[in-house]
């Protein structure tokens, strides 16, 4: 599906970001076929700033079965937007509206003994039990697990909950020969089993998110918690997935500088040669790395073109090189900030190289200014407007 002639309109005159749904369904089978479990969606942080909806009908599309994210409102903006699918949230504080999400049939991660307690007030919850499996950073110590698992098969044979799974998270995943991986399996299985030997009895036991799913075939079991995969992330760089999001901007303004100007605040650039320079109407409240000043590049009329002088807070200055002609940029050309790089634009990894950082970093931190346009959208849900209640 192409844009609307009125999107392109718009597209022209604005920073404009194009999120391409067509990838992620792409993505969601590439990673499919790596594994027999079943793909969780994980689309929080308005799956990873590509927009939960579009992401959410996208990943069904390519096989996805349910969703996962880190709060509650995340999880009844999904019920709202009209998915009847599983949906799993982790990450919740104790005084969360569990009953809340009892009543919408949102099933919740236990990561500990004090959270389990804090359910007692929302009968029929369907649960997670998590481990920690290495991180010490969410789910509960190996210590507290059998204390947790009792607990939970007594709170489940009282009919007050049930317990549908257990899950962990592996944290050097994006190295897949490191030991702490195997160590997390390890504690993983012990986990799952003893979770069984007192009488629990979890169908889903999940622990890969993208990285393990696509190079780690041990971590697998019964489903895999894919995020960044599905916009096109693979941390382990074992396959080849489909960035999502193309970024452009028009020149604004182009003006000629002499050799020895200096450019922008601080002046952390001169000009080493007579040039021109192009203006993009966006900076770092849009999400592009200060950082990245005089390293990033971007791609201006199939050429590559440095960023030069401070990204501040609104704008970016490209120098366009000394050339004059017909051929040259001219005010009103579209530039291209990152893309897939089929067409050897930068990409977002790239980016996320220039600012030191993660590509997820990059994709999660695009400001609401920019105009979003979504391609290859399937049509929308119904959507079902007794849930407009829910906070
Ligand atoms: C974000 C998250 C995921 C998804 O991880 P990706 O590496 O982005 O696929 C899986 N599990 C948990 C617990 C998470 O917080």
């Amino acid at each position: 599906m192409t844009p609307s002639p009125a999107a392109v309109d718009a597209a022209g005159s604005l920073p404009t970001l194009v999120i391409d749904t067509a990838a992620v369904t792409a993505n969601v089978r590439t990673i499919g076929a790596a594994t027999s479990g079943e793909v969780m969606a994980v689309v929080k942080a308005d799956a990873f700033g590509h927009g939960t909806v579009a992401v959410a009908h996208a990943s069904l599309a390519g096989g996805a079965t349910r969703f996962g994210v880190t709060n509650l409102a995340e999880a009844f903006d999904l019920r709202m937007a009209g998915f009847t699918e599983r949906i799993l949230s982790w990450l919740n504080p104790t005084d969360a509206d569990f009953a809340a999400a009892a009543a919408h049939g949102i099933e919740v991660a236990v990561p500990g003994l004090s959270h389990l307690a804090a359910l007692r007030t929302a009968p029929g919850l369907r649960v997670h039990l998590q481990l920690d499996t290495g991180m010490a950073r969410d789910g509960a110590t190996p210590e507290e697990w059998v204390a947790l698992c009792r607990e939970a098969a007594t709170a489940e044979a009282a009919g007050l909950l049930s317990v549908v799974g257990v899950m962990g998270h592996l944290p050097c995943a994006d190295r897949p020969g490191d030991l702490a991986n195997e160590e997390g399996r390890a504690r993983f299985a012990w986990g799952l089993r003893t979770a069984q030997e007192l009488g629990l009895t979890p169908a889903d036991h999940h622990l890969a998110a993208t990285a393990a799913t696509l190079s780690d075939p041990a971590s697998h079991h019964s489903m895999s918690r894919i995020g960044a995969g599905l916009v096109g992330i693979d941390e382990s760089r074992s396959v080849r997935l489909r960035p999502a999001l193309t970024l452009t901007a028009p020149l604004v303004q182009v003006r000629r500088i002499t050799a020895g100007t200096s450019v922008g605040y601080g002046h952390s650039w001169e000009a080493p040669r007579d040039t021109r320079l192009g203006l993009l109407a966006l900076g770092y409240a849009d999400g592009l790395p200060r950082l990245a000043s005089n390293r990033a590049e971007v791609m201006v009329a199939h050429r590559r073109r440095p960023v030069v002088g401070r990204i501040s807070m609104d704008m970016t200055i490209v120098d366009l090189g000394p050339e004059d002609g017909p051929d040259e940029a001219q005010e009103g050309d579209l530039v291209t900030v990152f893309g897939p790089g089929d067409a050897g634009e930068p990409s977002a990894a790239e980016w996320a190289d220039w600012a030191e950082t993660l590509e997820h970093e990059i994709v999660t931190g695009l400001g609401p200014r920019l105009h979003r346009i979504t391609v290859g959208e399937p049509p929308a849900a119904p959507t079902r407007p007794t849930l407009t209640r829910i906070r």
